[in-house]
């Protein structure tokens, strides 16, 4: 008899779904082209080619390099390339601007798997080389003017040469904590995106969710140069003492902080400053600014 019900609940399920998209068609957030029954967010040939970093395979990455040059943080991982023109700025935008949060859920557990190294599909297996990393992905990698280290670790990738396996290289974080918005920013938005990403990565990772061991202090409106922004980012942070302590007694080595959107990694690295020298810092983004 449950299993009639189950089965009557679930052709009714599919009935209901069937006349939404007769009257309220969903659209791929990429292509805009029609997404077919079960399908969501994002058509399958979009899914196909989403711009992906493969940074959790890849040691010594752009986004690492971008942040050791601003915090003690040995390692990092984006899921995808971000470009403002792209199309695929539509599932940050989505996500972040028109409160998505399942979308948000989505391409983070896809992250998360990466990063655990459970998703086979898009990691680098033991003993493999880093010549599996696609071409697309390492001349992405690679921007104009990339530091001379970036340079060299691409020359090994475009000749195959063996490498230590990255793979599975996020296992054994401790906790996740986010980096917070200011609560005004908070209020307005309705939810912090970083605390979505944040908490489907410490599911994934088997680490603690920790979103209260940094607050924001203050305000900070969006600023548009460089310089402007890392002096106002320098003070927008605090620790909370009360969780820090708890932190450490409970013998926590490993912290992954984690935003939406990997810049020019200022406000990953003022949110690192205010912990102390003896974690071991690690960050991860949906996206990386290219
Ligand atoms: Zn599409």
């Amino acid at each position: 008899m449950k299993v009639m019900d189950s089965g009557v609940r679930h052709i009714f399920r599919l009935c209901v779904a069937s006349l939404g998209d007769l009257f309220f068609p969903r659209m791929c957030i990429v292509c805009g082209s029609k997404l077919d029954m079960g399908e969501r967010h994002i058509c399958p040939r979009c899914a196909d080619d989403i711009p992906f970093t493969y940074f959790w395979s890849w040691e010594g990455n752009p986004a690492e390099q971008r942040l050791a040059a601003l915090a003690h943080i040995d390692q990092a991982c984006s899921l995808f390339f971000y470009r403002r023109e792209s199309p695929y700025s539509s599932l940050i935008h989505k996500f972040k601007y028109e409160g998505d949060i399942r979308l948000g859920r989505r391409l983070a557990g896809m992250l998360g798997e990466y990063m655990a190294g459970v998703s086979q599909a898009r990691a680098l297996k033991e003993g493999d080389t880093v010549s599996h990393v696609p071409e697309e992905a390492r001349s992405r990698a690679l921007p104009e003017g990339a530091s001379q280290q970036c340079a060299l670790s691409a020359g090994a990738v475009a000749e195959g040469t063996q490498t230590k396996s990255a793979h599975g290289r996020f296992r054994g974080i401790d906790a996740v904590v986010p980096v917070p918005l200011h609560p005004l920013k908070k209020f307005r938005r309705g939810f912090n995106q970083s605390d979505v990403i944040g908490r489907e990565l410490a599911a994934a990772l088997g680490a603690a969710f920790e979103p209260k061991l940094i607050r924001r202090r203050r305000y900070t409106r969006t600023q548009t140069r460089t310089t402007d922004r890392r002096s106002n980012m320098a003070r927008a942070f605090a620790v909370n003492a009360r969780v820090l302590r708890r932190l450490q007694a409970a013998g926590v080595q490993r912290i992954l902080l984690v935003d939406d959107v990997l810049t020019t990694g200022s406000t990953i690295a003022a949110a690192a400053a205010v912990l102390p020298d003896s974690f071991r810092l690690s960050a991860a983004t949906l996206a990386c600014v290219e």
